[in-house]
């Protein structure tokens, strides 16, 4: 194959979010330079994450219904949501700024393409897709351009692309199982994949699965529109956010034991109703450093990194569709409910990376190609073998990159996030068992974007004591962690 090299940077002074070069001697030369626009987001993290800061006395104390940590898509997603269905009152903690965590990070797929009809995520899916078309609808009828361009998003369909006859079989049968469930899927042949996408290259017994009515949407755009939301509370005393701000303890009653707030590095935060924690893939250690020293809950939560490269205005690719390969979908299907907790596969152990082709144009012409996975701790370090990899798969399935030039520091953003994985494949939704007002809302893992607005209604009717649109027991504490 014909790849692309790359040689250490130039600049060590990019800092260790963008650093090295792809140096090749082709005559097409395309460059690419490097644009921050992480650093003022995350200049703050690594010593919030390594060592949190020691409580100052508490300068003020506020009181609210309900008090959220983390600012995530899921944090922020249920703070609107509260904001927007209830009366009570919001306050966030997050110990950076929205978009430093796994969010930022996001492709943003809302795909119904790798969901599995009957597994315990597929209702929390199909309700949290609705509620992102209802979203796109309320925007659309504010007038003034269209909603999904607001959200970045666009809906061109999903494809599931599979290159051998085995991939083929899964993705008919993905298919068939699709459509029984009521969602528009077609099963297409190399030739007709070819109609649709004429760049992308998949081979005579090649072929994909395509979801007309799948989208996607930009993270940055989508979470600048929610704070909008939750901001315009403010002025009614509804809403409280409170940036660079990391939540340290839980503050108890000392008649009661109840938690009756979050104590931040600067406020503390009483929380009538109830104290959410959707921390991402942080909440182990929050947890730890929250509860007892004697408990014995332990939520594995582990942070799954990943790697995503952005190529700003790139025209030398031209795709209709979001893209994604069916060896993705291994990463995303929950394992099956009776896999006890603690058989973590090798790749869990071992650390080992997993590049899958995705890739993507969006609303501003920028072709974003994915992703890995791998289990490095919280490490945001940028590793040009990963983006190498990245690179080549995604010129397997698109030959006409094999002629372009890469230089990473030209015109190129490599995102780095860490999804919340959850050893079981699916998210922690529910109270911690003895402290009922204690929600933990994390472990999405590569499908946080999608199952959001779905989670943060689960959330809000939790706190209200509604029996909720989803069933929430699959997604409960109790019974299914240690403790
Ligand atoms: C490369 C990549 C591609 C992805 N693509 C997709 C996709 O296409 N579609 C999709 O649905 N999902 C995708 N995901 C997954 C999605 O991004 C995550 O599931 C989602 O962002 C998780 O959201 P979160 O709010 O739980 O976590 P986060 O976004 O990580 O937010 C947690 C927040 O908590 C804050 N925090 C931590 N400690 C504290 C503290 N002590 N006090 C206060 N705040 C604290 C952090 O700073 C952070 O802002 C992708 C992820 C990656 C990495």
């Amino acid at each position: 194959m014909d790849a692309v090299a790359f040689a250490a940077s130039p600049n060590p002074s990019h800092g260790p979010f963008y650093s090295s070069a792809l140096l090749s001697p082709r005559p097409r030369a395309v460059c690419f330079s490097v644009r921050d626009p992480w650093r003022r987001r995350l200049r703050s993290l690594p010593a919030l994450r390594s060592q949190p800061p020691e409580p100052a006395p508490a300068s003020s104390a506020s009181h609210h219904d309900v008090v959220v940590v983390g600012a995530g898509i899921i944090g922020l997603s249920i703070a609107r949501h509260l904001l927007l269905h209830t009366p009570l009152s919001v306050a966030v903690a997050e110990a950076a700024v929205p978009c430093t965590g796994a969010t930022g990070a996001g492709q943003g797929y809302l795909w119904m393409s790798h969901r599995t009809p009957g597994s315990d995520t597929w209702e929390l899916a199909v309700r949290s897709k609705q509620l992102w078309e209802e979203l796109a609808a309320e925007v659309d009828s504010l007038g003034g351009g269209g909603a999904r361009e607001r959200l970045g998003g666009v809906k061109t369909g999903s494809l599931l692309v599979g290159r051998t006859s085995e991939e083929m079989a899964t993705l008919e049968k993905r298919t068939k199982v699709l459509s029984q469930a009521g969602i528009h899927a077609e099963y297409l042949s190399s030739a007709s994949l070819h109609a649709l996408e004429p760049e992308l290259y998949v081979g005579q017994d090649g072929g994909a699965m395509f979801l007309p009515e799948d989208c996607q949407i930009d993270a940055f755009q989508a979470v600048s529109m929610i704070e909008k939301t939750n901001g315009s509370y403010s002025s009614e005393g509804r809403y409280l956010e409170l940036y660079n701000d990391p939540a340290v303890s839980l503050v108890r009653s000392e008649t009661t034991g109840t938690v009756e707030a979050v104590q931040t590095s600067k406020h503390i935060l009483y929380g009538r109703k109830a104290i959410v924690i959707a921390s991402g893939a942080w909440t182990r250690t929050l947890l730890h450093s929250f509860l007892e020293p004697n408990t014995t809950l332990d939520i594995p939560v582990m942070p799954r990194k990943g790697h995503l490269l952005v190529l700003e205005k790139f025209d030398k690719l031209k795709l209709n569709h979001g893209l994604m390969e069916l060896g993705y979908v291994g990463h995303q299907v929950a394992k099956s409910n009776s896999t006890p907790i603690s058989s973590e596969s090798s790749e869990d152990k071992h650390g080992a990376l997993s590049i899958s082709m995705t890739a993507t144009i969006n609303t501003k012409g920028n072709l974003i190609l994915g992703s890995s996975r791998e289990f490095k701790g919280f490490s945001r370090e940028v590793d040009k073998s990963i983006l190498k990899c990245i690179w080549d798969r995604a010129a397997e399935f698109f030959p006409t990159l094999k002629n372009v030039h890469l230089d990473i520091n030209e015109n190129t953003e490599i995102r780095i996030g860490h999804r919340p994985y959850m050893p079981d494949g699916k998210p922690v939704i529910g109270s911690v068992p003895d402290l009922p007002n204690v929600l933990l809302v994390t472990g999405h893992e590569g499908s946080g974007l999608a199952l959001a607005l779905g989670t943060a209604e689960m959330v809000t009717d939790m706190i209200l004591g509604n029996p909720g649109k989803v069933d929430f027991s699959p997604f409960s504490i109790k019974g299914r962690f240690s403790g």
